[in-house]
């Protein structure tokens, strides 16, 4: 299968062509002819599949064969993120590179007159988070009568953050006629519900089941105690020499802790999560990118969606309380057929997790102790204390109603079975 029997225009294989991509990805193939036929789609796919340029080119093939650009937005992108709509809006400028399409990223935290701006030269294709849309609808900066196609990319991870009621406002706002992608990593019942609502006569396509993707990367774990875990982790970079190393913690608090601390032993660091601006995730993210820092530390909510080529090295500072936050984790790494790793420190309350974990993957993840950060025989009293517990419960309220309710693919089809959900580690036991 090569992307010319994919039925793309010319233009676009040019623009393919320069990307060096060998071969469609399974999802490209399987979605593109059915989103060129002019078919609704119901796609199941994570991140680092293609996904996104399944659901981009044909989105772009059938704007261009329509002829004229117009003033208004014939295709309409949601994303959950910030990142991942500058991501897709991206990539939309990639492959539409030789078309004369224009596109406009909309989303909150930078100001809204440049972007108002954009909206009134005229756009093509718009990529949003559903909030700041909204903003502009409210606003009427935007006009949405127009649109014809719209595109849900990480539906889960929308309905995950609360964004259901936007998601829902903008349906009103674009017309009842028009083709609907869908793309989710997971089904839960509540993603199910949104298609059945959303989608007619839908195509499905679904690549990449929740533990294939993973198969890539190389995992293990190191028992340590919690209060240790900042100085193994400085340890592990110097002694592995890794030089771009993307950490994971549980709270914006610890992010920037660790950050702080690692910049102080000599590895450049910086930490991306919700609390900071625009501008300073952008630019932790570039700076990472271009290897002037070594360790990115950074929320799950943050990282989701992170377009990083190539990730040698993932590490989980803190597991994170849904099992299945792991998998997306790790998927940062091992990507588009590359190597990676991912490392997992493990405090004596986080066993109960792992147990979680394992039981998601159906794979059990080798735990060695680093020689001379080996646990105390008795844990510590601060093992038994989160004391950032509050700032877990801010971070983690949604996913935490999420997860509790039990729907998520996930947690429900792998790990039924005293799956973790969001709930708080079972007391250790040896393993
Ligand atoms: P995505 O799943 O859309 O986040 O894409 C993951 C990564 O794979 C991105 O860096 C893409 O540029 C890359 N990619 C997309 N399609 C292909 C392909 N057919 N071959 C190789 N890499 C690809």
């Amino acid at each position: 299968m090569s992307f010319d029997s994919l039925g793309l225009r010319a233009d676009l294989l040019r623009a393919v062509a320069s990307q060096r991509y060998g071969r469609p990805t399974p999802i490209q193939a399987q979605a593109i002819p059915e989103i060129l036929a002019g078919h609704d789609l119901l796609a199941g796919a994570q991140t680092g599949t293609g996904k996104t340029a399944a659901f981009v080119l044909p989105v772009l093939n059938l704007l261009a064969e329509q002829g004229h650009p117009q003033r208004h937005p014939r295709a309409l992108i949601l994303t959950p993120t910030r990142e991942l709509a500058a991501q897709v809006g991206e990539r939309v400028h990639a492959y539409g590179i030789h078309l004369p399409l224009r596109s406009a990223i909309i989303f909150g935290g930078v100001g809204m007159q440049p972007q108002v701006d954009k909206l009134q030269r005229g756009v093509d294709i718009l990529i949003a988070t559903p909030g700041r849309l909204l903003d502009h609808a409210t606003r009427r900066t935007v006009d949405l009568s127009r649109v014809e196609i719209l595109v849900l990319d990480e539906a889960d991870r929308m309905l995950d953050m609360g964004f259901i009621h936007d998601i829902k406002r903008v349906l009103r706002l674009i017309p009842e006629r028009r083709q609907n992608l869908l793309f989710s990593a997971t089904y839960s019942d509540e993603i199910r519900r949104l298609a059945d609502g959303l989608l007619k006569h839908p195509k499905t396509v679904e690549v990449a089941r929740r533990n294939t993707p993973i198969a890539a990367v190389s995992q293990s774990a190191h028992p340590v105690d919690r209060s240790r875990k900042p100085d193994l982790l400085a340890h592990l970079i110097h002694r592995e020499g890794w030089e771009q190393v993307l950490v994971f913690t549980r709270t914006k608090h610890g992010a920037n802790k660790l950050a702080e601390k690692l910049t102080r032993d000599g590895i450049t660091a910086a930490a991306i999560h919700g609390n900071k601006s625009q501008s300073a995730r952008t630019r932790a993210l570039d700076e990472f990118k271009r290897g002037l820092v070594r360790a990115l530390v950074a929320t799950d909510i943050a990282a989701r969606g992170l377009d990083i080529a190539n990730l040698p090295q993932v590490v989980n500072f803190e597991l994170p309380n849904v099992a299945e936050d792991y998998v997306h984790r790790i998927g940062r790494t091992g990507r588009a057929g590359a190597v990676g790793s991912a490392l997992s420190l493990v405090s004596h309350d986080e066993r109960g997790l792992l147990k979680g974990i394992e039981r998601l993957l159906r794979r059990e993840i080798p735990m060695t102790p680093v020689i001379g950060f080996e646990p105390s025989a008795n844990p510590p009293a601060d093992q038994h204390e989160d004391d950032d517990r509050s700032r877990v419960r801010t971070d983690f309220t949604q996913r935490q109603r999420s997860a509790g309710r039990g729907d998520r693919m996930g947690a429900g089809q792998a790990a039924r079975p005293g799956s973790q959900g969001g709930r708080r580690a079972a007391p250790a036991r040896g393993r």
